[in-house]
């Protein structure tokens, strides 16, 4: 008997946490054309904005309630009536709607930051919770920074929200600290105390850990989990939600999971967001990095001209691209193999003699020039044909 994988839900953030990235600004339009895109995916929360922060981000993240029917739609607020008043105004339009008050846990935050005792935290919570409640009962509630807080605060703060009848419980690693197997037992943790507690794993990537660490959160009982397009956000930004996406499809055997996200539309969903967030991606970037599906060793070019499978474990058209997308980048290290394809691409055929010659001049090239462009393909090309006799 095979158990069926459970499904993993995503809280996408890439409209909110996403646009707290330093030096983005959404204009309503973009966010409205972002939220399609990610509702299309199959992204069941989009996290959209934090209302009381200005009219416009108000009116964004209304304008995205009021036309996307396919997602749940969300906002933010801090555990105070009026953030939680406007944040469900932005959203009660919505087919369906949520909202997620926070407020800060660890002792740092609740003295420097907040001025707050334990007793006066757990209050806040609890009256947000409440009042949250009073709107809808999708109330989803975040523990800023839980991984630099108190263990027994961790559970006194859930024990009181779940008593208040939240529905997620957001577990943060806002200042992505944590170790993998850390973030783990947090999970474990609550979940062990709280058997009806519903998890949402927030992992930021300041050491490169956030989607190992989320990852750690879901096989411990998570249900759910927060991700950015890109890995946008704050700082270093969160778990990317491509890669936790495709950890998930590519390992899902293994794992148990699977998830209900159309992977087809990873690379364009990218593009948009890198498009209309102005950040470019890291070419080495997992999943949608210009580089993901390139080659650039002789031995590897050789054996994926084979086939693909001897250095590839997911293929361009799993995420929307096509074989056309897989490069062999013609460098110093290439071998015969690459070059002969490249000049195939370019409409060139040489025998095995003009080959070789043709490969002395790339590497002679090579010496002088960084990258070899198509200019200098054809130069190469032309030159060998006019040189060799056949
Ligand atoms: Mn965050």
């Amino acid at each position: 008997m095979t158990t069926e994988p459970r499904i993993i839900k995503f809280y996408e953030t890439t409209l909110r946490d996403g646009e707290q990235t330093p030096g983005v600004n959404y204009f309503p339009e973009e966010k409205l054309a972002i939220a399609q895109a990610l509702a299309g995916m199959g992204f069941d929360t989009l996290d959209c904005g934090f209302p009381i922060s200005s009219p416009g981000e108000f009116e964004a993240v209304r304008l995205i309630a009021s036309k996307v029917d396919n997602a749940e739609i969300c906002a933010i607020a801090r555990a105070n009536p009026a953030d939680i008043e406007r944040a469900w105004d932005a959203v009660k339009i919505a087919a369906h709607s949520a909202i997620q008050p926070f407020i800060s846990v660890s002792p740092l935050h609740r003295k420097v930051k907040l001025n707050k005792t334990r007793a006066e935290v757990l209050e806040l919570a609890k009256a947000a919770v409440a009042l949250g409640r009073s709107f809808t009962e999708n109330v989803d509630f975040a523990l800023e920074d839980t991984t630099r807080t108190e263990h027994d605060f961790i559970l006194e703060v859930c024990e009181t929200i779940i008593k208040e009848g939240v529905r997620f419980v957001t577990l943060c690693d806002t200042v992505g600290f944590a170790l993998p197997w850390e973030f783990g037992k947090l999970v474990a943790d609550v979940r062990h105390e709280f058997p009806q507690a519903r998890i949402s794993a927030h992992c930021h990537d300041d050491l490169g850990l956030a989607v190992a660490n989320a990852l750690e959160g879901l096989r411990n009982g998570a249900e759910r989990v927060d991700t950015c397009i890109n890995g946008l956000g704050e700082r270093a930004g969160n778990a990317a939600s491509e890669e936790v996406v495709m950890v998930i499809k590519t390992r899902s055997a293994d794992l148990g999971m699977d998830v209900r996200v159309d992977t087809a539309r990873i690379a364009s969903t990218s593009r948009l967001v890198a498009r209309l967030s102005g950040m470019q991606v890291q070419w080495t970037k997992p999943i949608v990095g210009q580089n993901a599906f390139s080659h650039g060793g002789g031995i590897h070019q050789d054996g994926v001209l084979k086939d693909a499978r001897t250095y590839e474990i997911m293929t361009p058209e799993s995420i929307g691209l096509t074989s056309a997308d897989r490069r062999m980048h013609m460098g110093k290290l290439s071998g015969r193999a690459a070059l002969d394809a490249q000049l195939r691409e370019l409409g060139y055929q040489l025998e095995k003699e003009q080959l070789n010659y043709a490969f002395e001049m790339a590497k002679l090239l090579l010496g002088k020039k960084k990258v070899l462009e198509e200019m200098d393909m054809r130069y190469i090309a032309e030159t060998t044909v006019t040189n060799t006799i056949v």
